[in-house]
């Protein structure tokens, strides 16, 4: 199945619930979003589009940090109620977290819908993605609740998060495979100016007594900011990549102190750590991806929203 190289898992729709060979009518110009109307995992989506006579589908579902794919990018999904949208569009379902009226998504699917969305846009030349031209919409189309109200409120924020990442390498693992580059220790002067590159280039940066934790970023980024230090004649060292279960990040100190303590009054242990220009509470630091998740979704059983962070 043509499409994103690191999706959970393929669930081939019934051959009779999309049209083949999209390249017969037109080509991909847009990424459509949708809600599932419902709390599904990627396999009941797909179960539903393997029913005979559905009359519908979509090529990927999302839920939570797991990608489902239905349809190959190179077949027409039916999900837009809209023939000529549906022969420009890469659709995505994405389950909710909560039902009518307010139809939440967490914050776990909306992560994953990000890289999804960078993946694709990247693949098929869509950057920069714009709400309502090349980030759209079931509404857009017909008359519909789809794709509610919360997932509508977030679209800007996803087209801006997928923005960041145009330039993320080819190979499409490349999110769990970012960069993290640790420079340093170095004069006030020229933490300036890696703090400039990383804000030129939407890189996370943060310093401690002139040691600062660049990253992640993309291997081209890691040649650029690697390039500079030698030139500066800078140390450079590449950091394990961890993943930091992120239960809030506040730009005052206060704030974080204060959140770490309702926290703690749950049950839930953090920390406050400085991190990118202000102070994230976590719960957590791992090097293996799996360990992260699974706190993610134990803090989510007990009502604590956290997203997971690659630094
Ligand atoms: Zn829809």
């Amino acid at each position: 199945m043509k499409g994103c190289s690191f999706i959970t898992k393929e669930v081939p729709a019934y051959v009779g619930n999309y049209t083949k060979n999209r390249a017969r009518y037109g080509k991909i110009s847009e990424i459509t979003v949708h809600h599932a109307a419902g709390i599904v995992s990627v396999d009941a989506l797909g179960q539903l589009w393997q029913k005979k006579g559905r009359a519908g589908s979509s090529h990927y579902g999302v839920s939570g940090a797991q990608i489902g794919q239905y349809v190959s990018e190179d077949d027409i999904a039916w999900t837009n109620s809209n023939w000529s949208a549906n022969c420009r569009a890469v659709t995505i379902e994405v389950s909710n977290s909560s039902g009518a009226p307010s139809w939440e998504v967490s914050d776990t699917s909306l992560q994953t819908l990000v890289k999804l969305v960078a993946d694709i846009a990247r693949r098929n030349g869509l950057f920069p993605l714009v709400v309502g031209k090349t980030l759209t919409y079931h509404s857009m189309y017909t008359a519909t609740a789809c794709p509610g109200p919360y997932l509508k409120s977030k679209l800007q924020w996803l087209c801006d998060e997928a923005n960041k990442l145009a330039n993320m390498p080819e190979d499409g693992t490349s999110l769990d495979k970012l960069t993290t580059l640790r420079i340093g220790p170095a004069s006030a002067g020229d933490v300036l100016t890696l703090k400039q590159m990383a804000e030129d280039l939407s890189v996370p940066f943060a310093e401690a007594d002139g040691l600062m934790t660049i990253g992640g970023m993309s291997a081209g980024d890691a040649v650029t900011f690697t390039q500079k230090a030698d030139e500066l004649g800078l140390p450079v060292q590449t950091a394990a990549e961890m993943y930091v279960v992120q239960a809030g990040f506040f730009e005052k100190e206060d704030n974080a102190n204060a959140f770490y303590v309702e926290l703690s009054k749950k049950g839930v242990e953090s920390v406050v750590v400085s991190a990118d220009g202000g102070f994230r509470v976590q719960c957590g630091a791992f090097t293996k991806k799996e360990n992260a998740q699974a706190l993610v979704q134990q803090l989510a059983a007990k009502g604590v929203k956290t997203v997971l962070k690659e630094v």
